[in-house]
């Protein structure tokens, strides 16, 4: 299609919590969370955040391609801000697939039409004029196209998923809110006060929680995670379900990720504070000895499929 490339992973939005459309952040980028990818004329977009609106009208510029599926990591406003400025949802021809978390069908239609009502927006999403589904998985997958997709819950307020893409032997984790490791970080704080049969409970969901990400994340080619904040912010900010961006590379190293993605970086911190951030993964990186590739996830930023 229109990126001269064609399977791709593209980035539309980057930030955590809120768009930050700033001057001192525009080379990260000031959109929320939204994530394209692009197989054999498949477009799977991974969360509505104020990305999806750029998104949007870069679409609407082809003919080749009108289904499209959309998987939300929860409901959080940051995730879904961008749908009701979405332009191929009131367009007829277009036909757009949703996915997220909840019970059912219509729980996921009313999780995303919710935000569309008044007093909080003029138009219902009622007046969509695509075709819209709601989709179920099956045995916990859902198939899209050459998309072979596993969700998976992460440590986030509310039912919030990570999700598991195969795309043509390659994987890709999409995790934009998870909190690693919540166990040690989080649980770990009351060590100290658990009694003996309270601490055997807490090492066994310790090993638990490891042993779930670790053979989700193995060796996986693109691992696009939260990496929110510092050390410092985060020992302020334990148990919101962020991560410091140092957890999430070492949970990365420990797992054989080829390539990361730090996403989903707080939208207080500008492009030079972002920069030295990295610099500091790169570092780590080095310094355990791994030859794990890292990245800033920046607004823009095109990643092949087919040369990872
Ligand atoms: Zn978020
Ligand atoms: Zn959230």
């Amino acid at each position: 299609m229109t990126s001269g490339t064609l399977n791709y992973i593209r980035f539309w939005g980057v930030r955590g919590s809120y768009p930050a459309p700033f001057g001192s952040h525009m080379r990260v980028g000031g959109n929320t969370s939204c994530v394209e990818l692009q197989a054999d004329n498949h477009i799977l977009i991974c969360d509505g955040g104020s990305g999806i609106i750029p998104l949007g009208q870069h679409l609407i510029q082809q003919q080749e391609i009108k289904e499209l599926t959309i998987l939300l990591t929860h409901y959080h406003w940051d995730h879904i801000s961008g749908l009701p400025f979405f332009v191929p949802a009131f367009i007829p021809g277009w036909k757009l697939n949703f996915y997220g978390p909840g019970d059912n069908q219509q729980e996921i239609e009313q999780r995303v039409s919710g935000q569309m009502i008044d007093p909080y927006f003029p138009i219902e999403a009622e007046t969509w004029l695509a075709d819209v589904h709601f989709l179920q998985a099956h045995n916990n997958q859902l198939e899209y196209g050459p998309f072979k997709i596993e969700p998976f819950f992460v440590h986030h307020p509310g039912s919030t998923f990570g999700y598991r893409i195969q795309v043509h032997d390659k994987t890709i984790i999409y995790a934009s809110d998870n909190e690693l490791p919540f166990v040690d970080n989080f649980m770990g704080e009351r060590l100290n006060k658990m009694k003996p049969d309270e601490l055997k409970l807490f090492k066994a969901m310790q090993i638990e929680e490891k042993a779930r990400y670790i053979e989700l994340i193995n060796n996986a080619h693109i691992f696009i995670h939260d990496a929110q904040y510092t050390p410092e912010d985060y020992a302020k900010k334990r148990g919101w379900g962020h991560s410091c961006y140092l957890d999430t590379t070492n949970f990365a190293i420990e797992a054989n990720v080829k390539q990361l993605y730090l996403f989903h970086v707080d939208p207080n911190y500008n492009d030079n504070k972002v920069e030295e951030l990295h610099c500091n993964t790169l570092k780590f990186i080095d310094k355990h000895q791994s030859n794990m590739g890292c990245h800033i996830a920046r607004e823009g930023l095109i990643v092949s499929i087919d040369k990872l």
